[in-house]
């Protein structure tokens, strides 16, 4: 089953099913994806350039920057959530690790 995802208004949004599912204006604690030397980095996303679905898992490409350092960065194919028939599930805070499998 093919779930439609796109990007809306120049990357402010996902669309999951022609419903907006991610917003731009979210912050992400990145732990153990490589964007800054912050420990946790927590990146304020400013727009999304990509978005993908792999077997049920939503991922995105956008362009932030960590609150903490400034550092600004691009992360690429970054799980955000999962498709379950067709319903869009968000990863809670803290799941945004692009390095471990999403939870089940
Ligand atoms: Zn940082």
């Amino acid at each position: 089953m093919t779930v439609p995802a796109r990007t809306l208004d120049d990357g402010a949004w996902i669309s999951v099913n022609n419903a907006r599912a991610v917003s731009n204006s979210d912050i992400w604690p990145l732990a153990s994806y490589d964007f800054c030397d912050c420990d946790v980095a927590h990146v304020l996303c400013e727009a999304f350039f990509d978005v993908s679905v792999h077997r049920d898992v939503l991922a995105v490409g956008a362009v932030g920057q960590c609150i903490d350092c400034g550092t600004k960065d691009t992360v690429d194919a970054l799980p955000v959530g999962r498709v379950i028939d067709g319903e869009f599930h968000r990863f809670g805070p803290g799941s945004f690790q692009a390095t471990n499998e999403p939870r089940s």
